[in-house]
């Protein structure tokens, strides 16, 4: 039977980075919030995520940046090696702070900071709809409960029912390159110093990065093993780990013992294979007819950007998404605050007085702000995707004249700042 709930006046959708991180980011500012998460608990699927310099700005915003530095080792320098002719080149990796971190530590730090309530699980939500009268949002979950915020925020990743439904934003792209990755731990130090390697025969890459002296995250990109006619499904593809392993070591026939030799031993919970990436046109984000923002319904992180993985830059996108939404709209609920409470305020002020105004500004302030942001990143993850991913030596050529000329420094992304919370 429907039942109706009161939870809170803002409603997070996924606990994902973007999710935890949104919820992170107002609690720091006093605003309270709920998550809803469809899953049982909070997963990190993936292993690893590199972070560049513009996340740990980020990350520092949020306050979780120094416990997360004590957990990776900084990354100095990189190293293209093409295995058939065994040439060995530098890798540029940008200046600034590089470290990879792993998923489970990101997401564990976001989750410990909240307090406690902030996460609800085993609430998928089914469809967002403004009331025709007071323009609020209503929620319906699946187990047939009826929310009925003040403000949603949809982070709920790149198959985001908020985008879809409520924005009619579907992810019609799709790459025909598919990504496994995973971790290794040595039981003494591996050896690889503090180096990005990538290696390529041509038809897969393989990149090696160091999280500490004994773990090692890795990833190999190769041809999609989903037939493209599949490719309409939102099906994410998932083999079992053993699967997974077996698979990618027959890629990687070809390529130097110790590669092999890593992913053998690999460990096999880490193991984690992305048959189908969506991502969003760059284009498709300044269109005429998009908008990210109904009534006091907006997105965040993937649910409004994703963006392939090229650039290592989706999940540190989504916690700039989360330091500048809130700093848009602290002020307007404290605005409204102080303007309609005579008493002396509070420092928790988490009942918004319905001000759907406010609110909208805020959220129209935070999209100008990032619409910019991501459409350059978004931008150029496709031009680095097309010179990989695509089969046209002319569309290859014409992407790499394009990103020359867009994007003469091509770290320029990552000493983006996004200020300060
Ligand atoms: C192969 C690959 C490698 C990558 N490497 C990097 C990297 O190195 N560095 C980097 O910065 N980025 C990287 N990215 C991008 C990064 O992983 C994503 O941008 C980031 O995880 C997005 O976070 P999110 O919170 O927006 O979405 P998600 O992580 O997808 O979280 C969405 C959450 O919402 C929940 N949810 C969905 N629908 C509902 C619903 N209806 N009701 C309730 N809950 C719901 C989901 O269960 C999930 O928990 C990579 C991406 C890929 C594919």
């Amino acid at each position: 039977m429907d039942k109706e709930e009161n939870i809170c006046d803002i409603v997070i959708v996924g606990a994902g980075i973007c999710g935890l991180s949104t919820a992170l980011a107002l609690h720091r500012k006093g605003i309270k919030s709920v998550v809803l998460e469809r899953a049982e608990t909070i997963k990190a699927k993936g292993a690893g995520i590199i972070v560049h310099s513009n996340g740990w700005r980020a990350l520092d915003q949020l306050g979780i940046a120094s416990n997360l530095r004590k957990t990776a080792i900084l990354v100095q320098s990189g190293q293209y090696i093409t295995i058939n002719s065994g040439v060995r080149k530098n890798l540029a990796i940008g200046k600034g702070e590089l470290r990879c971190l792993k998923r489970a530590d990101v997401i564990r730090s976001l989750a410990e900071s909240l307090p406690p309530q902030t996460l609800r699980f085993n609430s998928q939500v089914c469809s967002v709809e403004l009331n025709p009268f007071t323009s609020h949002p209503i929620i319906q979950l699946q187990d047939g409960t009826r929310l009925n915020p003040k403000v949603v925020i949809g982070c709920d990743g790149v198959k985001s029912l908020i985008s879809n439904d409520t924005f009619g934003q579907n992810y019609t792209k799709y790459l025909s390159t598919s990504v496994v990755r995973g971790f290794t731990n040595y039981e003494y130090s591996h050896g690889f110093g503090n180096k990005f390697v990538v290696m390529s025969d041509g038809k897969a890459q393989l990149g090696r990065m160091p999280v500490t002296h004994n773990l090692v995250y890795w990833f190999v990109t190769r041809k999609c093993t989903i037939p493209p006619s599949s490719q309409s499904s939102t099906r994410d593809h998932y083999d079992s780990p053993a699967e997974i392993k077996e698979s990618t070591l027959r890629t990687m026939k070809g390529f130097p013992k110790e590669v092999v030799e890593m992913i053998s031993k690999s460990v096999l919970s880490s193991l984690h294979l992305t048959d189908i990436i969506k991502y969003r046109a760059p284009w498709s984000l300044l269109g005429i007819g998009t908008r990210f923002r109904r009534g006091t319904v907006t997105v965040a992180g993937d649910a409004m950007h994703a963006m392939g993985p090229f650039l290592a830059q989706g999940g540190s996108a989504a916690l700039e998404d989360a330091v500048v939404l809130a700093r848009c709209l602290a002020p307007k609920l404290y605005e409204y605050y102080y303007c309609s409470s005579s008493s002396s305020p509070s420092p928790h002020p988490h009942l918004i007085r319905s001000n759907t105004k406010m609110v909208e500004e805020a959220f129209d302030e935070y999209l100008k702000e990032r619409k910019k942001r991501v459409f350059k990143l978004c931008m150029e993850s496709y031009l680095v995707g097309l010179m990989v991913d695509t089969p046209s030596s002319l569309l290859k050529f014409l992407a790499g004249i394009a990103m020359a000329l867009l994007f003469p420094d091509p770290f320029a992304h990552s000493s983006y700042d996004c200020g300060r919370l």
